[in-house]
């Protein structure tokens, strides 16, 4: 027989690993606080006959709550986990591919100075863009900018 669908274990564990880390540690926590709550309730045997069956479904919460206390943040934590690494690779591929690009500016050939860019103001070339010496006017270095 093949498996129609996940059990709730894998489905809490692939909800959390979807939510940052500490989202999945927080949850893990709450829900073994709540249950562990519900698992602590003492079952009181039903003093009058209107009772009888509220202390039968409260006796199944409890045991609910008894197994649940253990499986539902075992999955949350193991969704903080999977989270976590995946979190981590991700970072990583981000700092990899991201680079600064103020650190390509070329110095200016006649002070030394880094360059700025500028854009042109007045002429033919109105609105195209520059290497410019940040001492100008007093100095008149300039270059092209390359396209990358
Ligand atoms: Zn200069």
């Amino acid at each position: 027989m093949s498996r129609k669908r996940q059990s709730t274990f894998e489905d809490l564990a692939d909800l959390s690993a979807r939510l940052p880390w500490w989202a999945g540690v927080a949850l893990a926590v709450i829900s073994f606080l709540i249950l562990h709550y519900f698992a602590g309730i003492k079952v009181s045997v039903g003093t009058g006959p209107g009772n009888f069956g509220n202390s039968i479904s409260k006796q199944i919460w409890v045991s609910l709550a008894l197994f649940g206390q253990l499986i539902v943040p075992g999955a949350f934590s193991l969704g903080a986990i999977v989270s976590a690494i995946r979190n981590r690779q991700g970072n990583t591929l981000f700092s990899n591919t991201s680079k600064n690009p103020s650190a390509v500016a070329p110095r200016c050939s006649v002070c030394n100075s880094v360059m700025v860019i500028r854009t042109v103001k007045r002429g033919s070339k109105l609105g195209s863009q520059f290497w410019g010496c940040p001492k100008y006017p007093n100095c008149r270095g300039t270059l092209p900018i390359k396209d990358a």
